[in-house]
């Protein structure tokens, strides 16, 4: 096995690989690095996340420009704030010992004068966000027209958010003769046709297998009632005292909504997703790394990349759409040679999108059970005797000891004990001995939501469907949006080529049918109608009526819609809700003791 040093990297560098404890290089290193440093050449990398890619394009970057020159040379387009400055302190800490080295990262949000005052100050390395380049380029407060080393880090990503045009844009504003390297977790065709335009014979290298989580990562999930969800995700937390975690939802308000009701029920916990502002989000961030705040409930978009150690579990409280963002959930845990699990909470109706994953990951998922009420607080009880087991004496006590055990003189060790212990048991004990059972058992022919679709509700008629960007899981999305609706209140929905239905209960209908009289979305009138409980019959006639399921894998050219998102009502005032004290209403759920 290669070292960093017969990678030929300079004393500079190897210096501070050692500092900060890398011993042997990763794979991605170990293949990249050498044709990095030695050969003029494009370079198109996959490999998953967490696999040190940062390093892979930084260590040869770093060699190779010239830091007594105060010209731009090198310029990294990362999607995400958080991404951003992430790389430029991973390059910082990488260029410590190369004397006069400026990194400077911008990105949106924060002040494009100190942005630019820096960046005048001579950056030899620029990290950016294509929104914010853009901006500074157009406005004349960089010059790129000299770098010579370009890096598109996260390029499925960032096509992903939709910086195609933008990365064009930025791009035309360099050389030819520059060196383009591009970094990528998948390599979906946009990602193929943006190497194909903007580089030249580039080199390939892959590391491991395309699509592959890592194998330190145990995937579970754990079957429960769409309705039951949020309670699941509370006994998994609550199964799991010590866990430090990242929660991943669908939508921004999703998340917002699920943080909110955690923080509500005692938990540490923070949300981060686009809606919130910069400030906010960088606390919330800081919190986690930290460790003020144990279960960080995000976006996919917001949480890409993100480089905590430690992540013990990855929780998927909805699955996304695509195959592909289950890798990178599953990435923030089981990093740097630690195990982690990555847990998924589906109902029935998602099992099949979960068998899709496994094919493509080429990993089991171990169905799992939601533990019960005892088993809960039985773990709990055990983590609390461990946690006063290892707690070191504060002598602060010792002045008090006198008059405490003046109290408990006539109070045995054992009876001490049971009491102690019970001031903690009680809560949890109270809370969850009446708790039922959440799981659905894999045989049960329906899961709840069946039951409703028979008798008690309506089912719609909706001439929008997959043409116009709506798989079910949008389209469910967008109706609950639009409706105001709760998280389970639509059902049943499914998206066909250029129609769909739902349910909702009875009581919805006539909301549902109000809502959309004279409804126009994107400029087109959207139409719902009522219609018989009978979905999978086809041939009624309803306009070209085309069977064509697409199996779990949704078609991607769904994810760029510009569609639901600009009919939204904005979720409301975003501000200050990531981070709220949690003194307590007295609820009746079991307050989690602070650490
Ligand atoms: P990626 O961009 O592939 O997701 P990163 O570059 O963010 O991965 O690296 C993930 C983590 O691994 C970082 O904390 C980084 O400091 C660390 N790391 C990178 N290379 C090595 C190495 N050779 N040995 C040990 N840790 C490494
Ligand atoms: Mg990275």
């Amino acid at each position: 096995m290669n070292t960093f040093q017969d990678l030929g990297l300079n004393e500079d560098l190897l210096k501070a690989i050692a500092d900060l404890g890398f011993e042997t290089p990763s794979e991605v290193q170990d293949k990249a690095i050498p044709i990095l440093l030695e050969e003029d050449t494009d370079l198109v990398a996959l490999a998953q996340t967490g696999t040190g890619k940062t390093a892979a394009f930084g260590f040869p970057m770093l060699q190779k420009i010239d830091v007594d020159s105060r010209t731009t040379q090198g310029l990294i387009l990362s999607p995400t704030r958080e991404l951003c400055l992430q790389i430029a302190n991973e390059m910082k800490q990488y260029g410590k010992y190369c004397q006069g080295l400026n990194v400077v990262a911008i990105y949106g949000g924060s002040s494009i004068t100190d942005q630019a005052r820096e960046v005048k100050r001579g950056a030899q390395i620029i990290v950016a966000t294509p929104g914010r380049m853009k901006d500074m380029i157009s406005r004349r407060l960089v010059d790129i027209s000299k770098i010579q080393f370009s890096v598109l880090d996260e390029a499925d990503e960032m096509l992903n958010m939709g910086f195609k045009e933008d990365i064009t844009d930025i791009l035309s504003h360099t050389p030819d003769e520059k060196n383009t390297w591009l970094f990528s977790a998948t390599m979906p065709r946009e990602v193929a046709s943006i190497a194909k335009k903007f580089m030249r014979e580039p080199q390939e290298i892959t590391v491991g297998h395309k699509n592959q989580s890592t194998n330190n990562v145990s995937h579970e999930y754990y079957l429960v009632n769409a309705r039951d969800r949020y309670q699941a995700l509370k006994r998994l937390a609550d199964a799991n005292p010590d866990i430090f975690s990242v929660i991943f939802c669908r939508t921004k308000r999703d998340t917002q909504k699920v943080a909110e009701q955690l923080i509500e029920d005692g938990y540490s916990a923070g949300a981060l997703h686009g809606d919130l502002s910069q400030n906010q989000r960088d606390i919330v961030m800081k919190q986690f790394r930290t460790k003020q705040i144990q279960m960080l409930v995000a976006t996919d978009v917001a949480a890409r990349g993100i480089d905590v150690d430690n992540i013990t579990h990855v929780i998927n409280y909805q699955l996304s759409d695509e195959v592909e963002t289950y890798t990178h959930r599953s990435g923030r845990t089981g990093r740097a040679g630690k195990t982690g699990v990555s847990m998924v909470i589906v109902s029935k109706s998602e099992v099949r999108r979960l068998k899709s994953i496994e094919r493509i990951i080429n990993q089991k998922f171990e169905l799992k059970d939601i533990p019960n009420g005892m088993e809960i607080c039985e773990v709990q009880l055990m983590s609390l005797a461990n946690k006063i087991h290892n707690t070191e004496i504060n002598h602060e006590i010792d002045k008090y000891l006198e008059d405490i055990n003046a109290m408990f003189e006539d109070t045995s060790k054992d009876e001490l004990i049971k009491k102690f212990f019970s001031v903690e048991f009680t809560r949890f004990f109270n809370y969850y001995q009446k708790a039922k059972d959440l799981n659905v058992k894999v045989g049960d022919r329906d899961s709840g939501r069946e039951h409703k679709a028979g008798g008690n509700a309506a089912r719609f008629f909706i001439n929008v469907g997959e043409k116009d960007g709506f798989d079910w899981m949008k389209l469910k999305d967008f109706l609950k949006e639009q409706l105001d609706l709760g998280r389970d209140d639509v059902f049943k929905v499914e998206s066909k080529d250029t129609f769909s239905f739902f349910n909702t209960e009875k009581e919805h209908q006539e909301k549902v049918l109000a809502h959309f009289t004279d409804f126009k979305h994107n400029g087109r009138f959207v139409n719902v109608e009522i219609t018989e409980d009978k979905p999978n019959r086809g041939g009624r006639g309803r306009g070209k009526r085309r069977e064509d399921r697409k199996g779990g894998d949704r078609g991607r050219n769904d994810r760029n819609y510009g569609g639901p998102k600009s009919g939204r009502r904005r979720s409301d005032s975003s501000e200050s809700r990531s981070r709220r004290s949690d003194s307590g209403s007295g609820s009746s759920r079991p307050r989690r003791s602070r650490r």
